[in-house]
């Protein structure tokens, strides 16, 4: 089965630049067709027509080398929306025309004890949905592609009546924010959570507190967000992170605080909001999304009626969108409509 579509070309000469000037030259990012060859349908396999995908700033890391680890050409794309095409002959869990997402990973050992627990998250084996090796010694490929075949085991359910493109981000942004506030018990309504940063993950965690009946403060580096924060996202409270008055009144407030920032920062000043026993999590260094936990938080949103804000752009833009997510100029996060981008014409 032959699929065409977009990916960024390796060029090795830009990332030496790169790496001459310690990372922070910014490459350009460009993307361009590629056309390769999936893995037949086995017996445990899903063959998935995608028709969006969401952009995650993880991708930007990726994309960029930024972890030293990338490998070219690569297809991007873990937040992946389809429709079954074709099942194995092992598969009962799905059915030809079921609409499916598959997130971050796309296989495990089985056999360890996470796996066990279903938290293959923890997995040494672990193998993430792209810039990855499978089973079979060829890279795994995201989303941003005609089709996909992946291991049932690694596929959901997409609930009915939830729209696709509502669908595609909570596949690593949702899940992101969810696993942690089930990991440590914070699902009840009451609690006082802080969200720091308000960006693709941050705007899902004010969203799906809210939804929890959280009281929610955002934690911002600047004045920036503040309006649409406590309008649009219906935030309780905005404090900018250097407004020491601000901070000193909210102190030993929190029962939680999770941390979307994709950058590196210190976390010393936002541990003393916490109450004595509040719990931080940090997403860039844990990875608390199991299957179970995706499969739970697309039940909690379309039980909850829960939308997030994003905007649905096609294929032939999606340099510009990851120009403009690296700036943060997006509210909040970007799905690529690739079933409307015609890959294959
Ligand atoms: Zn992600
Ligand atoms: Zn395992």
């Amino acid at each position: 089965m032959f699929t065409s579509l977009t990916v960024r070309e390796a060029v090795e000469k830009n990332r030496t630049k790169e790496q001459q000037q310690g990372g922070l030259q910014q490459t350009l990012l460009g993307y361009s067709p590629y056309t390769y060859t999936l893995r037949n349908t086995g017996p445990e396999d899903v063959f998935i027509k995608v028709i969006c995908c969401g952009i995650c700033h993880s991708d930007i890391h990726q994309i960029k080398n930024d972890l030293g680890m990338s490998n070219y050409p690569m297809v991007p794309g873990h937040e992946v929306v389809g429709e079954v095409i074709e099942v194995g002959s092992n598969v009962s869990k799905f059915k030809i025309g079921d609409t499916v997402g598959v997130g971050c990973i796309v296989g495990c050992c089985r056999n360890c004890r996470p796996c066990k627990s279903d938290k293959e998250q923890y997995c040494n084996k672990k193998i993430w949905s792209y810039n990855d090796i499978y089973t079979d010694g060829k890279p795994t490929q995201g989303g941003f592609a005609g089709s996909m075949v992946t291991d049932q085991k690694f596929v959901v359910h997409i609930p009915e009546g939830m729209a696709v493109e509502q669908a595609a981000p909570l596949l690593c942004a949702g899940v992101t924010v969810y696993s942690p506030l089930t990991h440590f018990g914070l699902k009840e309504s009451g609690l006082r959570g802080g969200i720091l940063g308000l960006g693709g993950v941050g705007h899902m965690g004010v969203k799906i507190a809210k939804a929890m009946g959280h009281h929610v403060t955002v934690i911002s580096s600047s004045d920036k967000k503040r309006e649409e924060a406590l309008e649009d996202l219906r935030a309780d409270d905005y404090v900018i992170s250097s407004d020491a008055t601000r901070m000193q009144e909210i102190a030993d407030s929190l029962d939680y605080i999770i941390d979307t920032v994709p950058v590196f920062h210190p976390l010393e000043p936002y541990l003393s909001l916490l109450k004595l026993d509040g719990k931080e999590e940090d997403n860039n260094r844990k990875l608390h999304r199991s299957m179970k936990e995706t499969e739970e938080v697309l039940e909690f949103c379309r039980e909850k009626g829960l939308t997030s804000q994003i905007e649905v752009v096609k294929m032939d833009y999606i340099n510009t969108a990851f120009e403009r997510l690296e700036k943060n100029d997006v509210r909040y996060r970007f799905v690529v409509d690739v079933v409307g981008s015609k890959l294959d014409q």
